[in-house]
């Protein structure tokens, strides 16, 4: 086996670089900023850490459970912390459990539950194609509306009904009014598991795990700010990188977690006309983060406030010391503020004071947080934070990785290189497929 090169230092490329570890290949991985890690890293702030958005680490494939834990031994906290969605100044369980809203709703939104939740059971039964179909079907209109229709338009900037309903990220499995019932009332437990307020999460933060990651894989392979800037091809081969603009690689099996439709655009010579505009087609959703570091031990008791109304800006707040209690020293709290942003939007384009102004303002109003008690705060960019599933994206990628096909050592991986709707779990398992799906064409 010659060579491996892998392009990106996130979750997928650092999983695909253990793999190749284990297996005695060698490789060396590229990474365009000084830091391995990509979206899931951890940031600082006034002696406060944060991730790039709220992270935990899901307990999903016991292999990779196994292997994190092996990799980070006391450093993996089983941490319990309940999550709650902010409406017209109260907050409810989420999970959402009945006791809950039937305290913190109006008696007219409960009986517009209680009605369109009846009707939802008599209306026929066709096949339902968007994310606003099933879950209108599912939880009747007036709840859909509350809590997951304007949320979901808010995260992913595209109209309910033009998103498929793989946005969900498998969250609403198992979450039916049937179910809700039976747990509210102890008939059944944990039917909603996967969304319970307990997970793992390392002890400074969710970078530990690509930390750990990428010393296990060794980084003397790993190199920093190196930004892949050409993919050299021929009719059916990746034939070389260029590195920063100017150093040419020679490969022979090239791994890309690049987004999908940044890899079409690198290479050289350039990809037919129309699969660029096809790749045009495909979006993805870029994320501001606002940190604010406070004096207070703690602002809430939960990992995450989330705030499905229309009317903020935002769509949630997590507070890293309820993840990991060392993320903040014991006199204050950083508390981190999301905003999903399209990369034409001026938010995203600008990312100045008046979003961190926006956030202010919430947590003024919300917690009454006063301006001396604010110690610092800043807009931090994460890009390419959610592939955009709308309805017509998998035709679109589908015609895009029958070109890429071609290419007999170009292995695509990752979150935005595949363009699905994953997470660090199934990256890390990826990686070892991947290698193991090289290792058997061999
Ligand atoms: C808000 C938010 C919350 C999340 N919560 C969770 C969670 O709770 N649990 C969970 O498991 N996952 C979570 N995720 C998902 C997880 O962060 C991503 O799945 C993961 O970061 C994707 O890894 P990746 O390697 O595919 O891509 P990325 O993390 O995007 O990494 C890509 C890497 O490629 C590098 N790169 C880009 N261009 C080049 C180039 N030309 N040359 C070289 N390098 C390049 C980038 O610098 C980056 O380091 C969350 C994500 C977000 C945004």
């Amino acid at each position: 086996m010659k060579h491996l090169h892998i392009i990106g230092g996130g979750p997928a490329g650092l999983g695909v670089a253990v793999a190749a570890k284990q297996r005695a290949l060698p490789f060396t991985l590229y990474e365009a900023s000084n830091q391995p890690g990509g979206n899931a890293r951890t940031l600082s702030i006034a002696e406060c850490l944060y991730d790039t958005g709220a992270h935990r680490f899901h307990d999903k494939n016991l292999e990779t459970t196994t292997f994190i834990k092996g990799l980070l031994g006391d450093n993996l906290l089983s941490v319990t912390s309940p999550s709650v969605i902010y409406h017209n100044g109260r907050f409810i369980d989420f999970p959402l459990h009945l006791g809950s809203l039937i305290r913190s709703l109006s008696p007219k939104e409960l009986a517009q539950i209680v009605v369109s939740l009846a009707t939802s059971r008599f209306r026929q039964r066709s096949e339902k194609t968007s994310f606003k179909e099933v879950t209108t079907a599912r939880y009747g209109k007036a709840l859909a509306n509350l809590f997951l229709l304007n949320y979901s338009e808010k995260l992913w900037g595209v109209p309910t009904e033009n998103l498929s309903p793989e946005v969900s990220g498998g969250r609403l499995r198992g979450l039916t009014m049937r179910g809700l019932l039976k747990e509210t009332f102890g008939w059944e437990k944990n039917l909603r598991e996967h969304l319970d307020g307990s997970f793992y999460y390392p002890r400074m933060g969710i970078g530990m795990i690509s930390e750990r990651l990428s010393e296990f894989a060794g980084s003397n392979c790993i190199r920093l700010n190196s930004r892949v800037t050409r993919i050299i091809k021929n009719e059916s081969k990746v034939t070389g990188i260029e590195v920063n603009g100017s150093e040419v690689i020679e490969t022979d099996q090239l791994i890309s977690t690049l987004p999908l439709s940044r890899i079409l655009h690198l290479l050289d010579p350039k990809a037919p006309e129309e699969i660029l505009a096809t790749s045009s087609l495909l979006r993805f959703r870029h994320l501001l983060l606002v940190p604010i570091v406070i004096k207070r031990p703690y602002l809430t008791p939960n990992a995450s406030v989330y705030f499905p109304d229309s009317s903020i800006p935002f769509t949630r707040l997590y507070e890293s010391k309820n993840r990991g209690q060392e993320m903040a020293p014991p006199d204050r709290t950083c508390v981190v503020l999301e905003l999903p942003c399209h990369s034409d939007d001026l938010a995203w384009k600008s990312a100045t004071n008046q979003v961190a102004e926006l956030g202010l303002d919430l947590i003024r109003t919300i917690f009454g947080v006063q301006s001396e008690e604010v110690i610092a705060y800043e807009v931090v960019r994460v890009p390419f934070a959610y592939p955009v599933l709308d309805l017509e994206y998998a035709t679109h990628v589908e015609a895009l990785l029958a070109y890429l096909s071609q290419f007999n050592n170009l292995h695509l991986a990752g979150r935005n290189g595949l363009f699905q709707y994953v997470h660090i779990h199934d990256l890390i398992g990826a990686g070892k497929k991947l290698i193991e799906n090289i290792l058997s064409d061999r």
